[in-house]
């Protein structure tokens, strides 16, 4: 997969893409990430990117301009659609069925906001989607941008190794994950649970299985409402409510 971020603040990137599992994609080539500050594309003679909003009112708008420009050198040599992706607080909320969409795409560019925001034709004539990392206001796109490329980079074939699997995650299998422990057995008197120490596999499999639904139940019950239980998961769920209401 290949990677373009258009920011006005490109040393922003550089401790979180040259770090752990990023760095490590990028050397493996299952990633390529190139960072441009967009800056550089504006033709106005004092290389500004952004302007007072027509109307009035506070704040600077990013012009169109430069990101057109920075989008039409990034593309012009490949027949390859990008998505091209704006942080807004005002897109879609991002989540881990987004992350999964966007790491089956070839190449991704995302556009860092600051300031006020953008020139509204940004949002209706060259980006294909807007993603908000969450409903609060960050003073600019970068960290959303971060977020974005984490959680999908870590999906790529090749990126995470075997006992790294993502396929167990929290939302990659529609649930919470359950929780996980490991040595020593007794910690100040905190024991692991004996079934994990019990070295029967199905018994691990099944008190995996019933935590992860437990946690889901108490933590994020709109999580159960979309996804389809096998009736072995109906069966411990069930047990579940009735235990708490007991
Ligand atoms: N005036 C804009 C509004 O009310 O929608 C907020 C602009 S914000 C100060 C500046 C930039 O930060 C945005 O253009 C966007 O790129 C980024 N940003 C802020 N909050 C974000 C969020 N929750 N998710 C993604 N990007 C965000």
């Amino acid at each position: 997969m290949r990677i373009d971020v258009l920011s006005l603040f490109p040393d922003m990137f550089s401790g979180v893409f040259g770090q752990s599992i990023l760095k490590k994609a990028q050397e493996k080539n299952a990633l390529e990430i190139s960072v441009l500050d967009f800056r550089q594309f504006s033709t106005n003679k004092h290389r500004n990117v952004d302007d007072y909003p027509y109307g009035g009112g506070a704040g600077m708008v990013l012009t169109p301009q430069p990101l057109f420009d920075a989008v039409d050198t990034l593309t012009k040599d490949t027949s390859i659609k990008p998505r091209i992706i704006l942080l807004c607080p005002q897109g879609d909320r991002f989540d881990q069925k987004k992350a999964e969409e966007l790491a089956q795409e070839e190449h991704l560019i995302f556009l860092c906001g600051h300031y006020e925001g953008y020139d509204e034709r940004v949002r209706e004539y060259l980006v294909t989607d807007e993603i908000s990392i969450g409903d609060y206001v960050l003073t600019g796109g970068e960290l959303g941008a971060m977020v974005v490329i984490d959680a999908v980079s870590r999906l790529l074939p090749g990126v995470l190794g075997k006992e790294e699997s993502h396929l167990q995650d929290s939302f990659s299998t529609g649930i919470l994950e359950h929780p996980h422990y490991t040595r020593p057995a007794d910690f100040r008197g905190m024991k692991v649970p004996d079934v994990l120490l019990s070295g029967n596999h199905k018994n691990i499999e099944n008190w995996r299985k019933k935590e992860s639904l437990k946690r889901t139940f108490e933590r994020r019950p709109d999580l159960l409402e979309k996804i389809k239980l096998s009736a072995d998961e109906e069966k411990m769920l069930k047990e579940i409510k009735e235990h708490k209401t007991t």
